[in-house]
């Protein structure tokens, strides 16, 4: 009997590649990989677990598969990823339903674990996580013209209020090969546009080769034929060199887009998160970043109501998002992670006023967004195109300052049919909330 496998693949693009390195692993194995989750006989929750939303996303996933087992043909319940590594024993005891959890280190032996789930034991397995095999195959879930590509797995900064270096381990890069190996591959496959991930891509090579080496992983990507976007994601700012920048300015692939999240702008904030800087000396990052790359697009995460945030500290935050003008910003409340240094910080900053700061940083970021976009207007940009709305009769896509599932779309008519995956020309013509409207040229 062939067994059909769902996947249910939550959090950030690096959990969803170790779930298509799984569901390779699956398929080569004879397992039939299903989208549909009513006719699978056993569905892979691959859960996030690094703050309280995505844990409670995670559970509300496993509880919503449940019901396939009550309907009958769901016969397991197997739950991968970062909420299992972090709460091992605790989500077979709290969900009933489940019927193994696994930890990232045992990604590997997913057929194994997949063929005693279906037998009905109900077990746990956790191994080391430097275990998970980070040069895995991958069967891609991703549309055919874009693909997430990781570069280094765990991360060493040990930001006081995070619990993802006790989730994914200590920092550890890839071989450079073993990059350009699977780049070619996914090129191969009719991907256009790689997004480099990592928790800390910029600290790129620091294990492995003693030295920052993202500027000569991207040259070397760039000798890819047929690769036309390389997007590096989750960059640190203290680790944005003169080299990077200017290997972003010489290499025409190389998208000009920084992710870089900086979580605050105060010294003592930064310094109690375990994070170096201030206003001043990211601003003149910023600056040096535009200098170099006049056309970059900057993309920033924030958090709101850390322990200890007064009034006065989350005022020099907003008037520091209005003075740096990011071009793409999100904004989370503080959320303490059990086991995280941050969790025992005193004063704690009451939960409602963590939200509505992170709203008022939102707001103003609305703001600067849609005058920024208003700027586009008049202009023309090159549209990946990702597909045709039947609804409002328009083609959408990304220009190269718009990263896959996070960030807004350009809506465009065409006189002429268009194929997903090519590039079109499109003058922008208005802006729709976070979106730009055109019409290709
Ligand atoms: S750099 Fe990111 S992943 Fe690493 S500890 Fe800090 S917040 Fe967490």
């Amino acid at each position: 009997m062939v067994y059909k496998v769902g996947m249910v693949s939550l959090g950030c693009p690096k959990n969803q590649i170790d779930a298509e390195a799984m569901l390779k692993k699956l398929c080569d194995a004879g397992f039939e990989i299903t989208p549909y989750e009513a006719e699978a006989d056993v569905i892979i929750v691959n859960t996030c677990g690094f703050i309280e939303e995505a844990k409670r996303e995670a559970i509300d996933n496993i509880l919503d598969v449940c019901r396939y087992k009550a309907e009958g043909n769901l016969k397991a319940i197997v739950v991968t990823g970062c909420l299992a590594e972090r709460y091992k024993q605790e989500v077979l005891d709290e969900l009933p339903e489940v019927d193994a959890v696994v930890g990232i280190g045992k990604n590997g032996d997913i057929v194994q674990i997949i063929n005693r789930a279906l037998s009905g034991e109900k077990f746990c397995t956790f191994a080391e996580k430097t275990q998970l095999d980070i040069n895995s195959p991958r069967m891609l879930s991703t549309p055919f013209y874009t693909a997430y590509l990781k570069i280094a797995e765990g991360c060493d900064n040990c930001c006081t209020y995070c619990a993802i270096p006790m989730i994914r381990g200590r920092f550890r890069s890839r071989k450079t090969g073993e990059i350009v190996k699977e780049a070619k591959q996914l090129v191969d496959l009719g991907v256009k546009e790689i997004v480099l991930v990592a928790q800390d891509t910029t600290r790129y090579g620091e294990d492995l080769y003693n030295r920052k080496m993202l500027p000569q992983l991207l040259d070397e990507l760039c000798k890819i034929e047929g690769l036309k976007w390389i997007r590096m994601l989750y960059t640190y700012p203290d680790r944005i060199t003169d080299e990077l920048l200017d290997t972003m300015a010489k290499q025409q692939k190389v998208v000009n887009y920084l992710d870089i999240p900086i979580q605050h702008c105060n010294r003592n904030i930064l310094k109690r998160m375990n994070r170096t800087g201030d206003r001043q000396g990211l601003i003149d990052l910023l600056k040096k970043i535009r200098t170099k790359l006049p056309d970059v697009t900057i993309r920033t995460t924030l958090i709101t109501g850390f322990p200890g945030e007064d009034l006065a500290e989350f005022e020099e935050l907003c008037e520091f998002v209005k003075e740096a003008e990011f071009d793409r910003l999100g904004c989370f409340a503080y959320s303490e992670e059990e086991g995280t240094i941050a969790a025992e910080f005193e004063p704690k900053v009451d939960k409602q006023i963590r939200f509505d700061r992170a709203e008022t940083v939102m707001n103003d970021q609305y703001t600067i967004v849609t005058k920024k976009n208003r700027l586009k207007i008049g202009t023309s940009q090159e549209v990946l195109v990702e597909g045709y709305d039947k609804y409002i009769k328009m083609y959408f896509g990304r220009t190269k300052h718009d990263a896959p599932d996070i960030d807004g779309k350009v809506f465009f008519k065409s006189d002429c049919s268009l194929q997903t995956g090519e590039f079109a020309e499109v003058k922008i013509t208005d802006i729709l909330e976070y979106d730009l409207l055109g019409e290709r040229i």
